[in-house]
């Protein structure tokens, strides 16, 4: 079974990439009900300043996030330890909410941004370490370019978390098959 600090890390990291997501396509006011939902502690309480510092500083992580399918470790590394250093980080073991015994980046004491970037960036370390960029895809529906993070066995993942990006896509790979059928051995014979 996976430990606390695997599967907070996979979920920071799930939370990060919805939000870029929604930050690279124009949608900026999602990043408080995004933290909420993945239950960053103080994303409720957070003032409206706060979450949008948070929103501002995901923007300039932005370029690192959409090109993370394409960056091997070393170049991942350099650009997640840069951004590390600008970070109070201070790790401690604490233990509430009842999810058990597990790190905390920065002191009780940081601002809000400073917290969440440090989980994300820290979450975004551990990934690295552990496998690479590998697990982190682009959707590969015509006209969606939205990242995805890959956690199955086999990585066979192919399409964001949009349903209809998998959908639309098996339609369309279906309509094509059945034309190349229909038009013998010929594809571009029955084609509109
Ligand atoms: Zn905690
Ligand atoms: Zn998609």
């Amino acid at each position: 079974m996976a430990s606390v600090t695997q599967s907070e890390t996979r979920l920071t990291i799930e939370t990060m990439v919805k939000l870029a997501n929604a930050l690279g396509n124009g949608d900026l006011d999602t990043t408080r009900d995004t933290l909420v939902d993945a239950g960053f502690s103080g994303a409720e309480e957070a003032s409206a300043a706060s979450v949008h510092r948070v929103t501002e500083r995901m923007v300039a992580i932005l370029p690192l996030m959409t090109e993370l399918p394409d960056l091997d470790v070393t170049a991942a590394a350099r650009t997640i330890n840069k951004h590390l250093t600008t970070l109070p980080i201070s790790p401690a073991i604490v233990d509430h909410g009842g999810v058990g015994p597990h790190l905390h980046w920065t002191p009780a004491a940081a601002t809000f941004d400073d917290q969440v970037l440090a989980d994300v960036l820290m979450s975004l370390a551990h990934e690295l370490c552990d496998n690479g960029t590998d697990r982190f895809g682009r959707c590969a529906a015509t006209d969606c370019d939205d990242l995805f993070y890959d956690g199955t066995r086999n990585r066979s993942r192919r399409f964001c978390v949009n349903p209809r990006c998998a959908s639309r896509t098996h339609t369309a790979d279906h309509r094509a098959r059945r034309r190349a059928n229909d038009g013998g051995s010929s594809p571009k014979s029955g084609t509109p």
